[in-house]
């Protein structure tokens, strides 16, 4: 079982990035990646549990990237925690997340639900604050049934507690991966609620700045999303990734992913370094 993408507490995941490693170690995972938000705060401490545990690592990050008024997430695999030019980049989104969580803060209290923020960094903690960290206190202070009536209701596009941000460019983001060493792959392209004309018109941008691959499987890809994954990855000549965009144990999503690429699609991880 592989895994590319998955979430720790370093970002917006719940668990410590050894316990991430040590349920996947369990699950039979034999090659992770760590590809928290716009932050690399993990890698280490996951680096160190897959040695001891004899998985194979590839240190990872999940960049939020504007595109044509568009947030994609592009993750890049196999990255050099250390190099100066990321580190510099993910600072900088780091600073325009911090902007966003006040501003969110701000017009969630015009609309009458008090201390947001301050409620979302607590339960941040060491973390660096994403929308999830506002869904859960806005679950956990009653004002939503459950995390996803938040997004729905006041977080999500559209809503009252939306904030757009100015992410990367994708040549940013590119830049930045490739000056780590990495790969860069489109994250989870079914899942941005893209018409097929924008998903082409994203997939082509993303061939002409230099992406390298898409996850062909995410999370609980059908097959009938995978099939549609697999044909764009082939039509544009990108690697193929799998991951499971893991963030919290439950019964329906676990670390590691069992189904195999379709085949023709060249695996990211066996040319995982530019
Ligand atoms: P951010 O990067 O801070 O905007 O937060 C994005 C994160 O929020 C995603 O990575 C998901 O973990 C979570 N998220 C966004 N939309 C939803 C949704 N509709 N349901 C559940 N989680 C979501
Ligand atoms: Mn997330
Ligand atoms: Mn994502
Ligand atoms: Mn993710």
């Amino acid at each position: 079982m592989i895994d590319l993408h998955t979430h720790s507490r370093a970002s917006d995941g719940t668990l410590s990035p050894a316990e991430l490693v040590s349920l996947a170690a369990g699950r039979g995972v034999t090659l992770l990646s760590l590809t928290d938000h716009d932050c690399l705060d993990g890698v280490a401490e996951a680096a160190a549990a897959c040695a001891s545990a004899g998985i194979r690592f590839l240190p990872g990050v999940e960049i939020s990237t504007s595109l044509d008024k568009k947030t994609l997430h592009i993750v890049g695999l196999g990255v050099d925690p250390e190099n100066a030019a990321l580190k510099a980049g993910l600072a900088r989104l780091q600073a325009v997340r911090d902007e966003r969580a006040q501003e969110i803060g701000r017009r969630l209290e015009a609309k009458g639900i008090a201390g947001a923020h301050a409620g979302a960094l607590m339960l941040a903690g060491d973390a660096r604050l994403t929308r999830t960290h506002f869904a859960r206190f806005l679950h956990r202070a009653g004002h939503v049934k459950d995390e996803r009536q938040a997004y729905k209701k006041w977080l999500g596009r559209g809503k009252p507690g939306h904030v757009s941000a100015e992410w990367a460019s994708l040549e940013e983001t590119l830049n930045w991966i490739h000056a780590a060493g990495g790969r860069a792959v489109l994250a989870h392209p079914l899942r941005y609620g893209f018409t097929r004309t924008w998903l082409v018109k994203i997939l082509t941008a993303f061939k002409q700045a230099g992406g390298d691959a898409m996850e062909v499987i995410s999370g609980r890809s059908n097959p009938d999303e995978i099939a549609v994954s697999a044909h764009l990855a082939g039509r544009f000549e990108f690697m193929g990734s799998v991951g499971s965009d893991f963030h919290a144990p439950s019964a329906w999503l676990q670390p590691g992913v069992d189904i195999p690429l379709p085949s023709g699609i060249k695996a990211i991880w066996e040319s995982p370094s530019a």
